[in-house]
Order: structure tokens, then C-alpha cells, then sequence
């Protein structure tokens, strides 16, 4: 759900700014920091990562849930900096395992793991589950920090279910064994493909109506 947490209607909104507005993507991650470019450069806004703001502490994401850790991460980023900053957090839930990996999903078969060890430890704790029980989502929390008033928080989530072996071999992560249905798993389907229906790319569509409206 998208949420406005504090907004006034009247506050100026940095967009409207003749200079160009620096606006911090919290991570140094180039593939998330292209995406961001891409959605915000129309709205005036210069996107830089936290290093290149400076910002090398380390964050502790001690979060219950996507939405808190993309806050944190948020939080800390515009504390130390004062500059409008975004931060996203995201991974798969999967029913049967009561929401695992869930927040857990970068690290969950160990800090060092690669994406094949960590598809095939859910695929192991899936073995034998059957089909009604295998449902699962994608999901991408975005929090924003326009200024000390103005902070929003918007998710996308993608629906399927956890596949009984590996399929595919575009995308990421947990992409082979999440499955749209009984053909296409998110790792058949190409990258323009997955641009449209993806958890990240749903949660963008809302954050990009935010911007339209402080942007007037
Ligand atoms: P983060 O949001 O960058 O911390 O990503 C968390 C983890 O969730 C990633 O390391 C992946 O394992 C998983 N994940 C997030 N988005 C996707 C996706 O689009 N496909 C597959 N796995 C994903």
C-alpha cells in the first residue's frame, strides 16, 4: 500500500529548484542506482550513491520487516547527509515457510552463499510440498525522505510460486525457481519482461506518481 506519511500541501518541493536537486540512492549498488537514475533524472533530480555523498558508516538493519529496514536505511543516510534520500529493501516470501526467507533473503544460506546455493536450500525445504502450498511473493519496499516534513513509503509485490527445480536463466536471485505459472518462471521470462511486472518495477510506478505530484 502507498503511503504519505507527512506532507503539507504547500511545502515547496525541491524538484521546483532551478539547480539541480541531488537526491541520494542509499546504496552502492550500480544496477539499483541505474534503475533509480532512469525513473528520477526526468524529475530534475542529480541521483548519486551514498559514497559519492560521503557516507560510508555501516547500517544496521535490525528491522522487522522490508518496510522498516528501507526506513532505516533511509533515516540514517538523511541524518547525516540533510539531502532528499531513498532506500529500498527486498526479497521473497514464501508461504509454507511462514514468510522466510523473507528479510533474510540476501544472506540465507550464509553471508557467502551464491544465488544457486540459496535456490537450491529453499528448493530442499520445499521438497515434497505440495502445489497449494508453494505460494510465494516478491516483494520491494521503497521509502523516500524528502525533508524533515515530507517521508513516503510505497511497495510492489509480485505473486507465483516456488517451482520444484531450477528454470531459467535470466535475472537473479531467487528468480529460477519462483514461478509465474506452469510455464514462464520470473528467470524465462526476458529482463523488459520483468521490467513490467516485477515487485521493484510496481513499487517504482508508485514512487514515479509521487514524484509527478510533488514535481507541479
Ligand atoms: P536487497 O533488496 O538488495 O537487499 O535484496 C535482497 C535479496 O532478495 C537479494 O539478494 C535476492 O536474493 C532477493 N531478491 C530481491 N529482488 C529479487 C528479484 O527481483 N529476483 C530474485 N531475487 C530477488
Amino acid at each position: 500500500m502507498e503511503k504519505q506519511l507527512h506532507h503539507s500541501a504547500e511545502d515547496k518541493p525541491a524538484a521546483s529548484s532551478p539547480d539541480r536537486q541531488r537526491l541520494i540512492i542509499a546504496s552502492n549498488n550500480e544496477g539499483k542506482l541505474r534503475e533509480f537514475r532512469k525513473l528520477l533524472e526526468p524529475f530534475g533530480f542529480d541521483v548519486i550513491s551514498m559514497r559519492q555523498a560521503g557516507f560510508t558508516d555501516e547500517i544496521i538493519e535490525d528491522g522487522d520487516t522490508f518496510e522498516e529496514n528501507a526506513h532505516i536505511k533511509a533515516r540514517a543516510v538523511f541524518e547525516a547527509t540533510g539531502l532528499p534520500t531513498i532506500a529500498d529493501d527486498s526479497g521473497l516470501e514464501i508461504d509454507f515457510l511462514n514468510g522466510a526467507p523473507g528479510i533474510y533473503s540476501a544472506r540465507y544460506a550464509g553471508e557467502n552463499a551464491t544465488d544457486k546455493e540459496r535456490c537450491e536450500k529453499v528448493l530442499e525445504e520445499m521438497h515434497d510440498v505440495a502445489r497449494p502450498l508453494r505460494d510465494a511473493r516478491f516483494v520491494c519496499s521503497i521509502y523516500f525522505i524528502l525533508n524533515e516534513e515530507d517521508e513516503y513509503s510505497v511497495n510492489g509485490t509480485v505473486e507465483g510460486y516456488i517451482g520444484d527445480e531450477m528454470v531459467g536463466d535470466n535475472g537473479f536471485g531467487y528468480d529460477p525457481i519462483f514461478m509465474l505459472d506452469d510455464d514462464e518462471s520470473m528467470a524465462t521470462i526476458g529482463e523488459d519482461e520483468k521490467n513490467r511486472i516485477s515487485h521493484r518495477a510496481k513499487a517504482f510506478e508508485k514512487l514515479a506518481e509521487i514524484f509527478r505530484t510533488i514535481a507541479k
